[in-house]
């Protein structure tokens, strides 16, 4: 879902098993919470890292220090691959905030959220609640929402911007899941069953996907762009959206692309020499 009402967005991650991919994350927007305070329980313990606040309640000391740990670990790599590392926009005082509730159901209970999410994300609040349990949270849930708030912390929270692009950017950080996705999306390509660039683009609506090759398929053109071309290039299409420029106009001048089609032509050339 997206809800457009204040620009504000939220994600909401869950898995589902597929056949060609073993967990897809699936992700919506909504706006249920900006209301309410950030949590409702009333104790929480917080272990402070130079990015983050985790708070919780009674997770074992060595998973809260995994987490602290893993998210700078992370917030150092997402910067890098990114080319945002020159580019001091988080601030000390700025620290993103992980709520991590004991259990799914303590979970649910507060975020209101469905029996199927393992994490949510408020980019504007630079807050992700989640919970302990999760097999694919280092390894997946993670890495993707730190990437939501990094990437619309630089290019702002009130851009418009379509489902792939945030979506894409996410998925591109994660670890496992990547490769499921890229070789998703590469199968997509070689039958010529992938979304065409032109549908894909007009994409704002998260109820309007098939989550599996929606997934991938955004996963693989960011990493195209970020493995095809130079790291600077990213960056500055990011300053673009930042400053204001319309999406396709930024992403059409920095790569050099006279229109979408031949953008489409590259990314499946690039798809198919992959091995
Ligand atoms: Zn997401």
């Amino acid at each position: 879902m997206i809800n457009k009402g204040d620009g504000s967005i939220f994600s909401l991650l869950f898995f589902l098993k597929n056949r060609t991919v073993p967990f897809i994350l699936f992700f919506s927007f909504f706006l249920p919470v900006l209301a309410r305070a950030e949590v409702n329980a009333s104790f929480w313990q917080t272990k402070k890292s130079p990015h983050f606040i985790v708070y919780y309640q009674e997770a074992s000391g060595d998973f809260v220090g995994q987490l602290a740990a893993s998210a700078e670990n992370y917030y150092n790599s997402i910067v890098d691959e990114l080319g945002f590392r020159r580019m001091d926009f988080w601030s000390w005082d700025d620290r993103a905030k992980v709520y991590l509730f004991n259990n799914g159901a303590d979970y649910l209970n507060e975020t209101r959220g469905l029996a199927w999410s393992g994490a949510q994300v408020s980019v504007k609040l630079r807050t992700i609640k989640t919970f302990i349990g999760q097999p694919s949270f280092f390894d997946s849930i993670l890495p993707h929402e730190l990437t939501h708030i990094i990437f619309r912390e630089f290019v702002g929270s009130r851009t418009k911007l379509p489902l792939w692009l945030d979506e894409g950017v996410a998925c591109s950080q994660e670890k496992s899941s990547l490769v499921s996705r890229m070789d998703s999306a590469r199968a997509q390509a070689k039958q010529d069953a992938h979304l065409k660039f032109d549908k894909l683009f007009e994409i704002y609506d998260s109820t309007l996907i098939a989550p599996n090759v929606f997934y991938s398929e955004s996963a693989s053109i960011i990493v195209f762009l970020l493995k095809k071309y130079d790291r600077e290039f990213f960056l500055d299409f990011s300053r673009k959206l930042r400053d204001g420029i319309q999406w396709k106009s930024a992403l059409l001048s920095t790569y050099h692309f006279s229109n979408f089609e031949e953008m489409e032509s590259a990314w499946k050339a690039f798809m198919l020499n992959q091995p």
